[in-house]
């Protein structure tokens, strides 16, 4: 067991007055609400020194958006990267190799679902996408279809900011309208309908409105048929919707997703940047439905959070197509490719998971579970659901982002709510007691802010 807290007892500082106004956030204007500043991190704890002048040690129910399954400063990742700066902690890629990056490209592909053969590391979940959709397009070309470049995807997805993974984000809450002209138009079927995992006695079962789910394969089917000859690839976050709404999904909508771009001469593109590693109750979400992709993407969690690094796995299919094309090679290549550290604390992320993301994810899922559904009682609350190490609380309103995350650190929780979304995707080591505060505190700044 751990210690309740190991953190540093480092207070103050003026970190967070020296930000405001000259160090860009997330989605946020320079002039808007005050940061709070991390003075430690470890295990599942952050220390911060909070805009009111006040400082608090919370429960992290965020992993640092999704990734940092393993907590904070785990000895083992702090010594795998120890010993990779020690060897060394970056080469370039071109005409060199090294063993983070082999050994690392060696589990990926045994773990990944089906037979992927091939592996291209990018420095970030966008980049892989942008990665990945270059490889479709080139796949088409090498395929002698040069003409099918657009992407079939659905409306409610996330991929990324950079430009062509924004293009096949949701086209009214994907940023769309501000870029106009500039992103490529792709065709967008209707958001795959709600669907609730209801689990009991560990028993798992997808429960989805049947009329629903057969009226969204029709619209996918149709849509597929009328625009196949321009279509590339089937774009897709498995199962689970995240960024754009945390929206668990049925995964026969997976199935018809695979089936659909069989019968076209489409790739399936798994987006598994935020839900491969377990953090949906499967290895990758893909398993739900038993699909393996042509393509997919992981990343976040990847390293445990602790560099920045993402890769994109495809088939030998894939990977042969391009490699006898005209073109021989993938079009892309960054400077920071199969970084070595990043690769080396990735492996030792990978062999922590082996031990056990199973068991803690059931752990982290049924307290999120238990503790979450406290908030159905309350009048703003609209919807509360789970997904393996995955809770919502949906409002029927906008979250007052500013005072929920407030009074959330003021009962030993960080969240980061948006839209109308107060949700956790906590770290998998934490406790059960861990899980519990996070859901208390959810519920409790949720009662404060909006009752
Ligand atoms: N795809 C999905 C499904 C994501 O959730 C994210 C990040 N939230 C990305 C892509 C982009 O990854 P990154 O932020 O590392 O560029």
């Amino acid at each position: 067991m751990r210690e309740a807290s190991t953190l540093p007892t480092r207070t103050g500082g003026d970190t967070a007055l020296r930000d405001r106004g000259l160090v860009w956030h997330p989605y946020a204007p320079l002039n808007g609400p005050a940061p709070y500043a991390v003075l430690g991190a470890s295990g599942v704890r952050l220390s911060l020194d909070c805009p009111d002048g006040t400082s608090a040690e919370v429960v992290d129910a965020m992993a640092s958006w999704w990734c940092a399954v393993h907590g904070y400063r785990h000895p083992a990742l702090d010594a795998a990267a120890h010993r990779q700066i020690d060897d060394f902690s970056h080469v370039m890629f071109g005409g060199l190799t090294h063993e983070p990056a082999v050994a690392l490209a060696e589990r990926l592909v045994a773990m990944a679902p089906g037979p992927m053969a091939h592996v291209f590391f990018a420095d970030s979940g966008s980049v892989s996408v942008e990665v990945a959709l270059k490889l479709a397009l080139q796949f088409q070309a090498a395929s002698g279809c040069p003409g099918r470049q657009r992407f079939l995807t659905v409306r409610g997805g996330y991929h990324g900011d950079t430009f062509a993974a924004m293009s096949v984000c949701d086209p009214v809450d994907g940023m769309h309208s501000a870029f106009p002209g500039v992103l490529a138009s792709h065709v967008f079927a209707p958001r795959p309908p709600l669907a609730r995992l209801e689990v009991n006695d560990g028993h798992e079962q997808w429960v989805t409105d049947e009329a629903e789910f057969d009226q969204w394969s029709r619209e996918f089917r149709a849509l597929a048929a009328a625009h196949a000859s321009e279509l590339a690839a089937v774009v897709v976050e498995p199962v689970l919707q995240g960024a754009g709404g945390m929206r668990p999904y049925d995964p026969r909508c997976v199935r018809v997703m695979r089936d659909v771009a069989d019968e076209h001469g489409m790739l399936l593109v798994a987006d598994e940047i935020a839900t491969g590693f377990g953090r949906t109750g499967r290895l990758f979400a893909c398993e739900w439905a038993d699909v393996a992709p042509d393509v997919m993407c992981v990343g976040k969690a990847l390293t445990g959070g602790y560099l920045s690094l993402a890769a994109v796995l495809m088939t030998s299919r894939v990977g042969a197509a391009i490699t006898e094309s005209s073109f021989g090679a993938l079009l892309h290549g960054p400077t920071f490719m199969a970084n070595p550290l990043a690769c080396a604390v990735a492996s030792a992320s990978l062999d922590l998971l082996a031990d056990s993301w199973a068991a803690d994810v059931a752990r982290v899922g049924s307290g999120l579970r238990a503790g979450l559904s406290a908030a159905l009682d309350l009048e703003s609350v609209r919807d509360v659901r789970t997904v393996g190490a995955v809770g919502v609380i949906q409002l029927d309103r906008a979250v007052d982002v500013p005072a929920i995350t407030a009074a959330a650190v003021r009962n030993s929780v960080w969240v980061r709510p948006f839209r109308d979304l107060v949700y956790a995707m906590p770290p998998y080591v934490c406790t059960e007691d861990e899980v519990a505060t996070i859901c208390a505190g959810m519920v409790a700044a949720v009662r404060e802010v909006h009752p």
